[in-house]
C-alpha cells in the first residue's frame, strides 16, 4: 500500500513562482512539498532560458534564468521544502476531512491542508519524433527520459537528438550499454561544447557510433524494437538493429492534468480572487503564469507578489486558531528565527 505523505501545503510546479511560494508560506509556518515533471527546479527559467539575462527582477539589475533559480533555492533553504521531481501531478481531490489529496504518475500521494497551483504554462512534455507508428513502442522500447540507467545495461541503444539531454545520456550510458549510436540530423550540436568533445572522443576511439541523418521508420513486434530505418544524406536507407531508442527532441508545454483539477478555467488559465489568489475551490490557489485576472501580466515579479497574498490567506486556512500578524523581515525576531538569521547584525 502507498504511504500517504501528510503536509501543510502541496505546490504543483517548481518554477520561480512555486519556489518563492515556499518562502512566503514558510514565513507563515506552513510546510511545503513541491511536485514538478522536470528533473530540476526553475520551470521556464531553468528549462527554456538558463543562460539568458533577466533585467526586471526588483533590485537585481541582471541575472540569468539559472542564477535566479539558484538564488531562490538558497532563499528557501531554511524552510526545508521537499521536492518530488520528474513526476506529473495527475489528480487533485478533496477528502472528506477537507484536505486536498494530490496523486502523481509515480504513485506518490500527498495530503495537504492547501494546494497551490503554480503550473506556469503547463507541464513540460517531450516532443514526439515525427516517426510513423512510434506510439506502439512508447514506454516499452522507445523512451523520452531515462528513469533508471540499469534498464539499459547490455543493450543496443540508439539515442536521437543534438541537445544537452541527448549528449549527456550518450556519455552516461556508453559505459554500461552494449553499443550506442547517436543519430542527429546535422553534424552540429546545441549541447555544451565539453559534452560534444567527449562524444567525439568516444567516436574516435571506436567506443560508439555517430550517424548524421534521420530516423524514418521503426521495426519490431509487440512494442519491442528490433531495428530502425536510418536515412543518411546521399545514401540509401539502411536498417540499424537496436533494442531501445531514446529520443531527445526537446520539450513543449501543455496544460495537462491541471485542467481536470476541478477549478474554473478561462481557456487554459485559472481565474482567481486577486485579494487572496484563491480559485473557486476553497484552499486551492493559483499563482504565476497559470492564473488570470483583469490586468494580469505574465512576469516573474507578478508571481512573487501573488505568492505573498496567497500565503496570508493560506495562514488563515492552515492555522485557523492563530491570529495573522503583519511583520517585516528587517525587524521581526520571529521571522528572523525562522530564517535562521537571528544573530545577524
Ligand atoms: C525566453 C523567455 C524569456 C523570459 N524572460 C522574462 C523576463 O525577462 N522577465 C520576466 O519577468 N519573465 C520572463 N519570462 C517569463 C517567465 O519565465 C514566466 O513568467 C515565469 O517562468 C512563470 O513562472 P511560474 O513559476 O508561474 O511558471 P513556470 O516557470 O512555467 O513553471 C511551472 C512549472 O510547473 C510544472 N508543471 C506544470 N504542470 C505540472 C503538473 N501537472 N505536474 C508537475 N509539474 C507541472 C512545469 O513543469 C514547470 O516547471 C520569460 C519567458 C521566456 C520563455
Amino acid at each position: 500500500m502507498t504511504d500517504i505523505i501528510s503536509t501543510d501545503a502541496v505546490i504543483v510546479g517548481a518554477g520561480p513562482v512555486g519556489l518563492f511560494a515556499v518562502f512566503e508560506l514558510g514565513l507563515n509556518d506552513i510546510k511545503c512539498h513541491l511536485v514538478d515533471i522536470l528533473e530540476r527546479p526553475g520551470g521556464q527559467c531553468a528549462e527554456l532560458y538558463p543562460e539568458k539575462p533577466i533585467y526586471d527582477i526588483p533590485a537585481v539589475p541582471m541575472c540569468t534564468g539559472l542564477e535566479l533559480t539558484e538564488k531562490l533555492m538558497e532563499q528557501i533553504k531554511p524552510f526545508n521544502p521537499v521536492f518530488h521531481l520528474g513526476q506529473m501531478a495527475e489528480s487533485l481531490t478533496r477528502m472528506p476531512d477537507g484536505k486536498w489529496q494530490l496523486k502523481t504518475d509515480r504513485g506518490i500521494v500527498i495530503e495537504a491542508k492547501i494546494a497551490v497551483i503554480a503550473a506556469g504554462g503547463g507541464s513540460f512534455v517531450p516532443k514526439r519524433p515525427p516517426i510513423k507508428g512510434i506510439d506502439a513502442y512508447e514506454g516499452k522500447s522507445v523512451f523520452y527520459a531515462v528513469r533508471k540507467m540499469e534498464q539499459y545495461r547490455g543493450k543496443n541503444i540508439v539515442i536521437a537528438g543534438g541537445g544537452d539531454s541527448a549528449l549527456d545520456w550518450t556519455i552516461n550510458l556508453q559505459p554500461i550499454a552494449k553499443h550506442i549510436t547517436l543519430i542527429h540530423r546535422r553534424d552540429e550540436f546545441r549541447a555544451a561544447p565539453d559534452s560534444v568533445l567527449k562524444m567525439r572522443t568516444l567516436v574516435a576511439a571506436g567506443k560508439m557510433a555517430l550517424k548524421i541523418g534521420n530516423i524514418t521508420g521503426l521495426e519490431g513486434v509487440d512494442g519491442q524494437l528490433a531495428s530502425l530505418t536510418l536515412q543518411e544524406e546521399g545514401k540509401p536507407a539502411c536498417q540499424l538493429p537496436c533494442d531501445n531508442l531514446l529520443a531527445f527532441y526537446g520539450l513543449t508545454m501543455k496544460l495537462g492534468p491541471v485542467a481536470a483539477f476541478g477549478t474554473k478555467l478561462e481557456g487554459e488559465l485559472i481565474p482567481v480572487n486577486t485579494a487572496t489568489f484563491e480559485t473557486n475551490l476553497e484552499g486551492v490557489f493559483a499563482i504565476g503564469d497559470i492564473n488570470t485576472y483583469p490586468g494580469k501580466m505574465k512576469l516573474i515579479l507578478s508571481g512573487f507578489h501573488e505568492a505573498a497574498l496567497m500565503a496570508k490567506r493560506a495562514f488563515a486556512l492552515v492555522h485557523p486558531d492563530r491570529r495573522y500578524r503583519f511583520q517585516y523581515t528587517t525587524s521581526s525576531s520571529d521571522l528572523q528565527d525562522k530564517l535562521g538569521v537571528s544573530n545577524a547584525a
